[in-house]
């Protein structure tokens, strides 16, 4: 479960599909306003309701979470409570945050995790990409590197050279903008994803020469492949894998939905309204069954793969769309 800091963020992605439910400054409120920060009364809540179900681990995102003005204080409650924070930044960061950020885990005694998202250097301003180049120095051994697709021309290359030479942590997440379901984010058909195989699989040989692991999050399709193409990935460690479910958020003032890109149409749930995550799991299960269960392409349908849950047939706001383009 991902908790959002705030609704506010000072990079604006093409392919955010977190914008249902951020506030950028150039253009003002989202299209669901919500609260700009977490009230640190509604944080505590958020993290008794982990503590309660046992669970080890909390998302901390935005937005760009450092934004909160108590930004350190709540990542040491979170840890006080137990807690691993896994901390989802884009890096820019003042030399004051980074501070404070440092002092509170040296005094809990944190080895905090952060993942930094990093977008290729053509669309990061000179100004950001210093911002970044400075945090890695900083902070960067607790950093693993993220990179979000969005169009079929790109080169993620950089990132293997970002991780030797800042020697942040060996392993790089990989990320398919996915769509809002009912937005118009950048984002790649899925049919066109097997175009992207071969650039993939240059860094996954990268990773590979240089001991980095490779991981794919949720939404990517295993006929993007072929099948030498996935056997090179299992040789090459890299964490393939076809998923699609509940990821949970959390926003600002407690309403919760199972993803960003189904985040629109999970309007009206509120994390209080549960016992534990186990449940709030089940309810968007039951709730979006259909739409995790249908795959993105016609071949879905009776695809072995899917009938076999090696692959969920793509993201479930690809499905939405198909339906009700
Ligand atoms: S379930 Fe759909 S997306 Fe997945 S491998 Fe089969 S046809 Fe491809
Ligand atoms: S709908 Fe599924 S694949 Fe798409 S973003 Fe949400 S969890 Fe990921």
């Amino acid at each position: 479960m991902n908790i959002l800091l705030t609704s506010r963020c000072n990079r604006r992605c093409p392919y955010c599909f977190a914008a249902a439910r951020i506030s950028y400054p150039q253009s003002g409120a989202a299209t669901d306003p919500a609260p700009e920060y977490i009230r640190e009364a509604d944080f505590g809540v958020a993290i008794d309701f982990l503590v309660r179900g046992r669970q080890r681990v909390v998302g901390l995102l935005g937005g760009e979470p450092s934004l909160h003005p108590a930004f350190p204080e709540l990542a040491a409650r979170a840890w006080s409570a137990g807690l691993d924070t896994k901390i989802f930044t884009n890096g820019l960061w003042p030399e004051g945050t980074i501070d404070a950020f440092l002092r509170a885990a040296e005094a809990q005694k944190q080895r905090p995790r952060l993942v930094l998202n990093l977008n290729q250097r053509a669309i990061t301003p000179d100004p950001q990409h210093a911002a970044q180049e400075a945090f890695l120095e900083r902070i960067g051994k607790y950093c693993a590197l993220s990179f979000n697709i969005y169009e079929p021309d790109f080169d993620p290359l950089f990132l293997v050279d970002v991780v030797r030479r800042f020697r942040t942590r060996r392993d790089i997440r990989l990320g398919i903008a996915e769509p809002l379901a009912e937005s118009g984010n950048a984002h790649i058909d899925v049919a066109d994803y097997p175009k992207l195989a071969g650039t993939l699989m240059r860094l996954a040989a990268a990773c590979d020469e240089h001991g980095i692991r490779l991981g794919f999050d949720c939404g990517f399709t295993l006929c993007m492949f072929t099948p030498e193409q996935i056997g090179r990935l299992v040789l090459a460690g890299a964490r393939f894998r076809s998923s699609c479910g509940p990821v949970i958020d959390v926003g600002t003032d407690l309403s919760v939905w199972a993803c960003f890109p189904l985040s629109t149409l999970s309007a009206g749930v509120r994390l209080t309204d549960f016992d534990d995550l186990r449940a709030l799991v089940r309810h968007f299960q039951k709730h979006f069954g259909p739409l995790y269960r249908t795959g993105v392409l016609e071949e879905c349908i009776d695809c072995r793969h899917r009938l076999r849950g090696r692959c969920t047939g793509g993201c479930a706001a690809h499905v939405f769309r198909r339906f009700q383009p």
